[in-house]
């Protein structure tokens, strides 16, 4: 099937790891010849990388798949990602799917494509944790001007409610020097900020034996590379000496973004977490005292079981007490396999939609306030290259999305502007 000029398309599910893997794929196949084209327009090949953090991610994945089917009924199918490793038997059964690629395979989803000569010759492959070894080094260039960079996959950390351990295995990680290679491919293309993006990405250096901190350190090197952010890290792996390096002016950005899942010690025991509140809002201060204007990203989950109202409130008065300036929210959702699902205490859904309600309310008053200290600060910003109804857009150092008319020279550059 090589060089036939072919078409593919791509749909990708979930998080920035499954984009930059994406990227990675489409650039494979650009090199054998084929064009990249939109997932609505009819294409010889569809991918689609999916996730699984959900029920609901596993539902779209279905219809996306259904969809394409009906419509382009003689275009291979080929399902990877997260939702493909936990479930390929019920991925296989649905029409229209030709192959479906688990884990440790998505390295080679250009090959295995390649091999399908016509539509129909079905292929899964083994999808147990324990093979799940390898790791593919994958970034993103969908913007010209930002860039998400694998550095890690997997997991060893077992949280109760959570199945991407077993869909993408144990933590591993790609040798610094090559992720400095990869740094400057992004840099020679015109890219001024990198992501650096994992499962546990705090983790890092569990196959190597490097260190997190010498990672940051050798990209904070790369020349071109401006700016850098930490998609996200746990708690506790965001120690002191990473703090007080990052604040020591290096091109990392006052930016973080941590999972904080529960603001209840009792909820944070029961779902397996490694740190207390405690912890988690000395690391908060920590970071304050060293550098300012920080823009904090933090997840949380509601409704996990045994989340009473009462053990509801902590975490909203944790959460008003810290003063993210954003807050993800997940309601609960049962994953197959993970302790959590034969938890007692159950929440019921009206319940969690409406926790779900009063913490978007809290979030949009923690993110005025941020935007309202920030109002009237000179802040350098990075500006992109979509143009929408005339403006472009583009994000501060600390995270604040500012539109401005649109100007052709400051597409891809760090232009200062007062907020
Ligand atoms: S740290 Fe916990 S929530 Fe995050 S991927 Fe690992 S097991 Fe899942």
């Amino acid at each position: 099937m090589e060089n036939r000029g072919d078409t593919v398309a791509f749909v990708t599910l979930g998080c920035k790891l499954n984009y930059s893997e994406t990227s990675t794929y489409a650039r494979e196949f650009e090199e054998h010849g084929y064009s990249v084209v939109k997932s609505t327009e009819a294409a010889d090949v569809y991918v689609i990388n999916t996730c699984s953090v959900t029920d609901h991610s596993d539902k779209k994945c279905r219809n996306i798949i259904r969809r394409l089917h009906k419509k382009n009924p003689s275009a291979i199918i080929a399902v990877t990602g997260c939702y493909a490793q936990l479930k390929s038997e019920e991925i296989l059964g649905i029409e229209g799917v030709d192959i479906v690629l688990g884990a440790e395979y998505k390295g080679q989803l250009y090959a295995q494509v390649a091999k399908i000569e016509k539509k129909g010759a079905s292929r899964a492959f083994s999808c147990e944790r324990n093979r799940i070894e390898s790791i593919f080094p994958s970034f993103s260039t969908g913007e010209r001007t930002r860039s998400f960079l694998k550095v890690q996959d997997g997991c060893d950390y077992f949280c109760a409610y959570c199945t991407v351990p077993i869909a993408r295995g144990k933590s591993r990680n790609l040798p610094i020097a090559l992720l400095v290679q990869e740094a400057e491919k992004i840099a020679a293309s015109g890219i001024k900020e990198i992501v650096l993006t994992g499962v546990n990405t705090g983790d890092f250096g569990k196959t190597t034996g490097e260190s997190f901190l010498d990672l940051l350190k050798a990209l904070n090197g790369v020349e071109g590379i401006e700016r850098y952010r930490i998609s996200s890290i746990e708690p506790n792996l965001l120690t002191e000496e990473i703090v007080r390096w990052i604040a020591s002016g290096t091109k990392f950005l006052p930016h973080f973004h941590i999972p904080l899942q529960s603001g209840c010690d009792t909820v944070l025991a029961a779902m397996k977490r490694r740190y207390t509140t405690d912890m988690f809002r000395s690391k908060i201060e920590l970071i304050r005292e060293n550098m300012s204007y920080v823009f904090f990203g933090i997840d949380v989950i509601v409704g996990f079981p045994g989340e009473t109202e009462e053990l509801f409130m902590e975490t909203y008065h944790f959460l008003e007490s810290v003063k993210p300036a954003f807050i993800h929210i997940f309601p609960y959702s049962v994953r197959p396999n993970t302790v959590a699902a034969s938890m007692p205490g159950q929440v019921d859904s009206q319940v969690k939609d409406e926790r779900v309600k009063r913490l978007e309310e809290l979030s949009d008053r923690l993110h005025a306030e941020f935007y309202a200290e920030n109002k009237g600060r000179e802040e350098e910003v990075l500006f992109e290259s979509t143009m929408k109804g005339g403006m472009m857009y583009g994000y501060s150092r600390n995270y604040i999305r500012v539109e401005a008319p649109y100007q052709r020279e400051k597409i891809g550059k760090i232009v200062k502007v007062v907020l």
